[in-house]
């Protein structure tokens, strides 16, 4: 890097709250890591924001300087959306608060916030906000690629509560889109990703949610075809309070599972049930668990929401290697099944796994050109994850994800959850993503970003469409 650019980052330390770290710094390499490892990239310096000033001046400076830009929210990106070699990256981390206002059942979420701080703000009042599985990941990705999750059937997708967004956009000015200011941005926010600006402030509508009923059954792999049939017609036929994602996996060593299972190859479901706890009978609702087959394990408790919410934390910690892809699917087709049992018995490693999440229900209540989602007819959003803490498997776990993928794909609807898009996918991917409503994304990124300054995400170019 020059002495100009030295300089200038001088000047940009100097000027911001949060902390500007350069590979001349101690803590360079924790300030470039994200939570996937596979990710490796030096980018010339990690601008710590600690409010909207921060983010303003940061979006100048890169304007300024000519730097590559990425916006960095929770860290979770897959394919490491939020890390740039030898540019700057906008870190919202500092970024991390939640204040609920129960009068209004409403929740205001800083830009950098992670989805367990959402989650334990909105817990003391006894409402959440539907997202996603694992509490380390980021509200800022999550949201703006959609969100899913356990109460996704019952409440809708992340951008279905979604009130209000403050933005600071590509030439540094800031506003507030919602359904009466800026619409087209708030309309193109809600599923297009990191493409339109940097969001300081998420408004969600919270929903009564203490409780739940969690519960996972697994059974051997080779049981697959006989619990997908009957995966893939009862759960949609299912009370929108009742949510269980498929999984494939080997059984993790440790509890609630028992000894002599873990390690195992398995397919299961996790359920989540928001029904009234106070009425039924958690066994009663999951009965059915033995209708495809007997299960090898079935365990079920009620637990405070959060308390869900970080249950995966542990097994999936940052600095694991990660290659995902992803599909949205209306059936679970014979033929997929095969392909399903092929991969789930030929698992790569231990924590490599694949998982099917129903996004029926209350998403499918939403218009398909309300919002930028592009799949509101999808009755599953599927992700193939290969998953693994040693590099030196980084290229096996690929290579089942690609193989999986690629075998599945023809059985699906065409398009992947955006957030879902691996590496080294093309912008075909992203142009089925959004089907009918890609070209619309493009006239919004015309509008607000027509030179493409945000353009480290699942890129939506302003001159597409
Ligand atoms: P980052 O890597 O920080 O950012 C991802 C993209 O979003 C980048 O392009 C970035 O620029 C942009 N971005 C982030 N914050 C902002 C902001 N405030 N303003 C503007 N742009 C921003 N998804 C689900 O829907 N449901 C799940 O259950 C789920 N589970 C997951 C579990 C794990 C362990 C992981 C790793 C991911 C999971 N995901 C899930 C996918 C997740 O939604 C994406 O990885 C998402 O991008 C994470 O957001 P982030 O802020 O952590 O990511």
């Amino acid at each position: 890097m020059g002495d100009i650019k030295a300089t200038a980052l001088e000047s940009l330390r100097e000027a911001l709250r949060g902390a500007v770290v350069t590979p001349q710094d101690p803590g360079y390499d924790e300030a470039r890591g994200i939570y996937n490892a596979m990710i490796d990239r030096r980018p010339a310096a990690v601008a710590g924001c600690a409010d909207v000033a921060d983010v303003v001046t940061v979006v100048s400076f890169a304007h300024d300087t000519g730097l590559d830009l990425a916006v960095r929210g929770g860290g979770h990106s897959g394919p490491g959306l939020c890390l740039v070699d030898d540019g700057l990256v906008l870190d919202l981390s500092p970024m991390r608060w939640v204040r609920v206002d129960p009068a209004t059942n409403t929740a205001q979420v800083g830009g950098g916030s992670l989805l367990g701080d959402l989650d334990h703000a909105s817990h003391t009042f006894g409402l959440a906000v539907p997202a996603g599985i694992v509490s380390t990941t980021g509200v800022g990705g999550l949201t703006l690629g959609g969100g899913h999750g356990y109460l996704t059937r019952r409440y809708g997708l992340t951008i279905d509560s979604l009130v209000s967004a403050d933005v600071v956009l590509a030439d540094g000015s800031f506003v507030t889109a919602s359904a009466d200011d800026h619409p087209d941005l708030f309309w193109a926010l809600r599923g297009g990703g990191g493409n339109f600006g940097v969001v300081t402030c998420f408004t969600f509508r919270l929903h009564p949610v203490h409780t739940v009923g969690f519960a996972v059954t697994v059974w051997p792999v080779d049981r697959t075809p006989e619990v997908l049939r009957w995966y893939r017609d009862f759960l949609p036929a299912a009370p929108e309070d009742l949510f269980g994602f498929f999984v494939l996996l080997a059984v993790p060593p440790g509890p609630p599972f028992p000894e002599p299972i873990h390690g195992h190859k398995m397919c299961g479901v996790v359920w989540c049930y928001t029904g009234d706890l106070e009425t039924d009978r958690l066994d009663e609702v999951l009965a059915v668990v033995n209708d495809p087959a007997p299960p090898a394990f079935h365990f079920a408790t009620p637990m405070p929401y959060p308390t869900l919410q970080g249950l995966f934390d542990p097994l999936l910690p940052p600095g694991l290697q990660w290659y995902w892809r992803g599909d949205f699917f209306d059936t679970i087709s014979d033929a997929a099944i095969d392909v399903h049992l092929k991969y789930g018995e030929n698992i790569p490693t231990e924590l490599s796994t694949m998982h099917l999440y129903p996004v029926d229900g209350a998403p499918r209540r939403v218009g398909a050109d309300d919002t930028a989602w592009g799949y509101r007819d999808a009755v599953w959003s599927g992700v193939i994850a290969g998953i693994d803490p040693d590099p030196a498997n980084a290229e096996p776990i690929r290579q089942w994800c690609v193989d999986y993928w690629s075998d599945l794909h023809p059985h699906s609807m065409g398009g992947s959850y955006i957030n879902f898009l691996g590496e080294r996918e093309s912008a075909d991917r992203v142009r089925a993503t959004y089907r009918g409503n890609y070209d619309r994304l493009a006239a919004v990124k015309r509008t607000y970003d027509p030179e493409n300054f945000f353009h480290a995400n699942q890129n939506i170019p302003p001159s597409a469409g």
